[in-house]
């Protein structure tokens, strides 16, 4: 039907996309390719030919940062200083977004019936509008640090993780992660894996480790005997009550944490991984929101 219509457009269409993150790059390429008359190339499974038929389409790409960070890979990014230089692709380096336009910027508002964008681009940092005909919201989760580097920029984001991992290799006595679930895991055990002679512990508050996730028990057990395997020491059921940053005589810092059992821990480096992300939607209307900030979608 679109086809059809825009048959005979007189302009191209306006496609205005929040987030160049994997939702976002992944709407604006596929439609790139669905609108240049090629299958879609994140559909591996094709048969027959691709409809030939091509449509003008103009797509904006807008993101706080100014490239693609490959999130998922943040546990391996804050341990290895070889690997988080290739985790970051500034926008301009991406060859395959040479025909679409990214604005570095953060959305602040949209009004859906007039069909506009308010931006503050990062740059200028002033108010842009930018009129769409179709928006498309790919805006995500705000994670906290050290979840995931907080850094807009490729440069700040090298500054960012070089530094914790320098601090983490230099922790005395060790490194405490704190929280089992998906992320500390990976956390403990990328470091164990990267820097094998520093000593890694990790705490959760319950009995298994990602108790809070929906995930059959011997699921659980399987990964705290691998994260096991890896060197990587567990304390489970045990809470950190408090952590006290202190200053040794040479002047150097180390950290006590107080555990629910009275136990003290003293290391060189806590690495909290634990945090509740939130939906990055302040821009919609609120009409269009649940009371937790998620977009109400309809079944279609
Ligand atoms: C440490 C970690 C490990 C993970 N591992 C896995 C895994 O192994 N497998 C898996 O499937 N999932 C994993 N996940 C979950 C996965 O990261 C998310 O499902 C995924 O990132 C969602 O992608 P997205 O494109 O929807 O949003 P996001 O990745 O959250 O990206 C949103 C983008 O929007 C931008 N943005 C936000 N607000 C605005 C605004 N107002 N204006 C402009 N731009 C904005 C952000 O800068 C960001 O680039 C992991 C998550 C974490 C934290």
């Amino acid at each position: 039907m679109v086809a059809s219509n825009f048959a005979l457009q007189a302009r191209p269409i306006k496609v205005l996309i929040a987030g160049g993150s994997y939702a976002g790059l992944g709407t604006a390429l596929n439609l790139l390719d669905l609108c240049s008359g090629r299958f879609p190339r994140f559909e591996y499974n094709v048969e027959g030919e691709p409809d030939p038929r091509k449509i003008g389409v103009e797509i904006t790409i807008v993101d706080e940062r100014d490239g693609y960070y490959h999130l998922i890979s943040s546990p391996l990014v804050l341990a290895s200083s070889d690997f988080a230089k290739k985790a970051w692709r500034r926008f301009d380096e991406i060859p395959a977004l040479k025909n679409i336009k990214t604005i570095q910027g953060s959305v602040q508002r949209i009004e859906s019936k007039l069909q506009k964008a308010t931006i503050i681009e990062a740059n200028s940092k002033l108010p842009t509008e930018v009129p769409y005909d179709f928006f498309v919201g790919a805006s995500g989760l705000r994670r906290a640090w050290p979840v995931v580097p907080q850094s807009l920029t490729k440069a700040d984001y090298i500054g960012e993780t070089l530094s914790h991992i320098k601090s983490v290799e230099a922790a005395a006595n060790g490194v405490v992660v704190v929280g089992g679930g998906a992320v500390g895991i990976e956390m403990a055990a990328e470091i164990k894996l990267v820097m094998p002679t520093q000593r890694v512990t990790l705490i959760h508050s319950r009995e298994n480790l990602l108790s809070s996730e929906p995930l059959p028990n011997d699921f659980k057990e399987r990964s705290r005997l691998a994260l096991e395997e890896t060197g990587v020491e567990l304390i489970l059921g045990e809470r950190v009550l408090e952590t006290l940053n202190l200053t040794n005589e040479d002047g150097s810092q180390y950290s006590e944490l107080i555990l629910s059992s009275g136990a003290h821990i003293t290391c060189g480096c806590v690495i909290h991984a634990m945090s509740k992300s939130v939906p990055s939607t302040a821009y919609m209307p609120q009409a269009s929101l649940d009371d937790q900030q998620y977009v109400q979608v309809t079944p279609s």
